[in-house]
């Protein structure tokens, strides 16, 4: 392999040591804690398992944890209600509403009823409006973590040539977002894309997030382009794929992260350095 591994759960692990050092100072300054709430609706074995590493992570940073599962049958009013009344608590400084919701609940209604001063997750139209003005309070996670991994490299974001694959509005509106405000210069691509490979191929940043095993092939990939896979995609024999074939293009590129224990780990690291950036902000403290 020639490119060097963005190794993101190494990174993760560092993030989370900072972390744990910041919730104590919190902690000393508040009596409290950061606290983050985890709301998960019905009994998606996936979210489950999600929340869980979600909690465990923010255990491991000194996040105190409230958790709040609820059954499959529970009604937007019900779920609404309950947002409220974190919104209203000074314990938390983050909620986590997990997707997906069962479908008699309106996603986008909850996001938006997250207090914006609490959206960890950074999905609340006014963070995503934030964002685009290019003065971000709470950012996405996921991309959030995918900046970090660039710069985790040294490789100089402007200037460069950055090309993002997807247009989701959680990961690659904002990640294109985000690096447009480092300077670079960016093309998102999509599904009606024209000549794909050939745009993909002037990329020397290549973020990768559309959901479809192994679509990034060497011949798409120019020669030391730092590339990044969001891509998370279950194989027939159960294992974890991401969007890139990893070993060509890992022969071409001069940085590349793998999947799994890439940006996985790093999107939980996003979640837990918002909710205690969010509690520093409600202590009047600037991180170090
Ligand atoms: P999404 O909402 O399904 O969006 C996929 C995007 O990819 C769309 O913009 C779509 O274009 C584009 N696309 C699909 N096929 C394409 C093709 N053949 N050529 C070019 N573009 C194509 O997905 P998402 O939520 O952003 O997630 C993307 C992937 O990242 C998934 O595998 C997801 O599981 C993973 N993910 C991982 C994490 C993590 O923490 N590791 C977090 C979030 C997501 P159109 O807009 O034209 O349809």
């Amino acid at each position: 392999m020639a490119a060097k591994l963005i190794d993101g759960k190494a990174l993760a692990q560092q993030v989370r040591d900072r972390l744990a050092i910041d919730s104590a100072s919190v902690l000393a300054k508040t009596g409290v804690k950061p606290g983050l709430a985890t709301i998960l609706v019905g009994d998606d074995p996936a979210s489950h398992v999600y929340v869980k590493n979600k909690q465990k992570a923010c255990e491991l940073a000194g996040i105190y944890v409230d958790d709040h599962k609820l059954p499959a049958s529970t009604t937007q009013a019900e779920l609404l209600a309950l947002i409220e009344k974190k919104n209203a608590d000074s314990k938390i400084h983050g909620i986590l509403v997990q997707l997906p919701l069962p479908k008699q609940i309106d996603s986008r209604v909850v996001l938006e009823a997250v207090s914006p001063n609490k959206d960890a997750d950074g999905f609340h139209p006014y963070n995503f409006g934030r964002l685009v003005e290019g003065h971000p309070v709470f950012e996405a996670c996921t991309p959030k973590g995918v900046m970090k991994m660039i710069e985790s490299t040294g490789v100089a974001i402007e200037g460069k040539r950055a090309v993002v694959l997807g247009r989701s509005n959680i990961v690659g509106k904002p990640l294109a977002l985000m690096l447009l405000q480092r300077n670079a210069t960016v093309t998102i691509c999509h599904s009606k894309t024209k000549d794909l490979p050939a745009v993909c191929r002037e990329a020397e940043l290549l973020l990768v997030a559309i959901g479809k095993a192994k679509f990034v092939t060497a011949d798409m990939v120019r020669e030391g382009a730092v590339v990044i896979d969001v891509g998370t995609n279950k194989l027939p024999d159960g294992k974890l794929c991401g969007d890139v074939d990893f070993e060509p293009v890992s022969q071409k590129a001069g940085w590349i992260s793998p999947v799994p224990g890439g940006v996985g780990p790093m999107t939980i690291a996003m979640l837990l350095d918002n909710t205690v950036e969010s509690a520093m902000r409600n202590a009047g403290m600037k991180r170090g």
